[in-house]
């Protein structure tokens, strides 16, 4: 079984992929999710938040107040690298028994782990190979304020707090191009993955 990463910068197609690659009967993970999940109480996160940032980042009922902790964290590395040390190892402690449990209970599944950070918050030891979801700037620009009704402003300002597209591309074993409509995406992941069941000699279901 294959575990494939699935990144990209923000808006540029990440999930829209991943829904592509689910019908084709990929397992998909999507580390942001695994991430919201492991600061719930009972999470693999949980406790350790708990102890390093205090009561008061929780409510009465015990659960993580997200906005208070994106207030302290917006604009603070020093912060935002305090939670990021506690929610990541724990994501990937989390992806790991999946992969597990994905790999005894179907073998040959290929599972995809999606999300944007797979680079820079260190998930390439968990994956066979990378693949990066590519859009211009200006294409991510326009689909970013449209889905999340932003500025201009705003979403360049999102936009530029990430890692560029082309330092991404070095880890990638493919790049899926996402510049134009549906139907050309779908064309593009077509021969992505021809060429990635050839390569892994996989027989498609
Ligand atoms: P984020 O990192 O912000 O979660 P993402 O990389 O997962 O973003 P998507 O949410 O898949 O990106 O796509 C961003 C927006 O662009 C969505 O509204 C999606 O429907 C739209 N979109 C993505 N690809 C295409 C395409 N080829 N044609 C038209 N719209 C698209």
């Amino acid at each position: 079984m294959a575990v494939i990463g699935l990144t990209g910068n923000i808006g540029s197609g990440k999930t829209t992929v991943c829904h592509m690659l689910a019908k084709r009967g990929c397992l998909c993970l999507n580390a942001d999710v695994l991430g919201h999940s492991v600061s719930e109480p009972g999470g693999e996160a949980y406790q350790q938040l708990r102890n390093s940032f205090g009561a008061e980042y929780f409510s009465e009922d015990g659960r993580l107040l997200r906005p208070r902790m994106a207030e302290l964290v917006f604009n603070n590395q020093c912060e935002l690298a305090r939670l990021n040390g506690i929610i990541h190892p724990a994501v990937r402690r989390v992806l790991c028994q999946k992969i597990a449990a994905a790999q005894a209970e179907q073998p040959d599944r290929v599972v995809v782990v999606e999300a944007a950070l797979l680079v820079e918050a260190d998930y390439l030891p968990l994956l066979d190979q990378l693949w990066l979801v590519w859009a211009d700037d200006d294409v991510r620009l326009a689909r970013v304020m449209a889905r999340d009704k932003l500025s201009q402003e705003q979403a360049l300002a999102r936009m530029n707090n990430q890692m560029a597209q082309a330092e991404k591309a070095k880890y990638a074993r493919y790049i899926v191009h996402n510049n134009r409509g549906r139907k050309e995406l779908a064309d593009e992941l077509q021969n992505v993955w021809q060429q990635f069941i050839a390569e892994n000699s996989f027989q498609e279901e």
